[in-house]
């Protein structure tokens, strides 16, 4: 396998692209939008430089990570090679049922096709193609190149061998793959989200503001960072329709997402992205305009 094709140049799909690319894989980097592309590769770019400034990996590396990287708008022409597709576009169903009909197509029918949805069911999406057995979870952390774990996850009908190549091939990336099966938020979702659901509540009922709960997760639980903060990290939008997925899969009210959540996501306050979340990233120091109304 030295051919691989990823859909989407967001936060995630740059940093798959670079993580094969620097492993020495030939990567076509598909978007719908030219202005994604040249992002995503200015961004590749950026996060190389840092490394050679870390001395992690040599100017030459960088020279041929970046040389193994082509950008392309039309789906078909970047998959036509291809014996891996990684799609990591926006989360959203219909958009990628659409996607994975149209790589159903376009692609050789050896070639296996994964997603990085971090919700979606992978039996769903496998459903719509001729080759279920061939559709897998392949879901990378952010920051990919720095996160070591991939949660693979297994659809209904995926099979032993592509389960076995996609662990195997993500060794090589030097990650560290973990399989599990297809139910809604998979493993990593379906604990994280409720913790952060449930700082979420803790602050909707004003039990404490937003440094005292992050604080408490922090430096009680040695997490890195803070449930709140982590959620303008992942996009309070990304967080919302995760626990929207689960609360329909399981039918189980305690995954209903936080009141004060639906209202932010419809405010339009997404967290890092939207420069305003729990915290507020357009200033120097984090001014949190939602800690000072819940605080007591
Ligand atoms: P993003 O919004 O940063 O990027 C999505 C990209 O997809 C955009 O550049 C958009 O132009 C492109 N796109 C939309 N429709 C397309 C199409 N039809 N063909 C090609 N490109 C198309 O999103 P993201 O945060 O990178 O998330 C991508 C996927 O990764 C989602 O499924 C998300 O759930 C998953 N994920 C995200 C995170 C995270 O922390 N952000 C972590 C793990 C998994």
């Amino acid at each position: 396998m030295k051919n691989i094709a990823v859909i989407g140049a967001g936060t995630m799909g740059n940093g798959i692209a670079h993580t094969f690319a620097q492993s020495g894989f030939k990567v076509q980097l598909i978007d719908i939008s030219e202005a994604s592309l040249q992002r995503g590769i200015d961004t590749i770019s950026k996060n190389l430089d840092r490394m050679v400034a870390k001395e992690k990996i040599t100017e030459a590396d960088k020279t041929a990570t970046l040389k193994n990287i082509s950008l392309h708008t039309d789906i078909k022409e970047g998959v036509k090679s291809a014996s891996l597709v990684v799609e990591a576009a926006t989360e959203n169903v219909d958009l990628k049922l659409n996607i994975f009909k149209q790589l159903d197509e376009a692609c050789s029918a050896d070639t296996i096709l994964a997603t990085n949805t971090s919700s979606i069911s992978i039996t769903q999406i496998g459903a719509v193609t001729s080759r279920p057995d061939k559709v897998i979870g392949m879901h990378f952390m952010n920051p990919v190149p720095i996160m070591k774990l991939v949660e693979i996850i297994r659809g209904y009908s995926t099979s032993d061998v592509v389960t076995t190549t996609i662990m195997e091939l993500s060794k090589t990336l030097g990650k560290i793959p973990t399989e599990v099966n297809d139910y809604p938020g998979f493993v990593a979702n379906r604990i994280l989200m409720p913790m952060i659901n449930e700082s979420i509540e803790t602050l909707y009922n004003g039990v404490a503001g937003v440094e005292e709960i992050d604080t408490v997760m922090k430096l009680g639980m040695a997490h890195p960072m803070g449930p709140l903060q982590l959620a303008d990290f992942i996009g309070l939008d990304v967080c919302l329709s995760i626990l929207n997925v689960m609360y329909d899969g399981f039918k189980n009210p305690k995954y209903a997402p936080c009141p004060l959540l639906v209202n932010m996501v419809r405010a339009g306050k997404l967290g890092v992205k939207s420069k305003e979340g729990f915290y507020d990233y357009s200033e120097s120091r984090k001014a949190e305009r939602v800690a000072k109304q819940f605080s007591k």
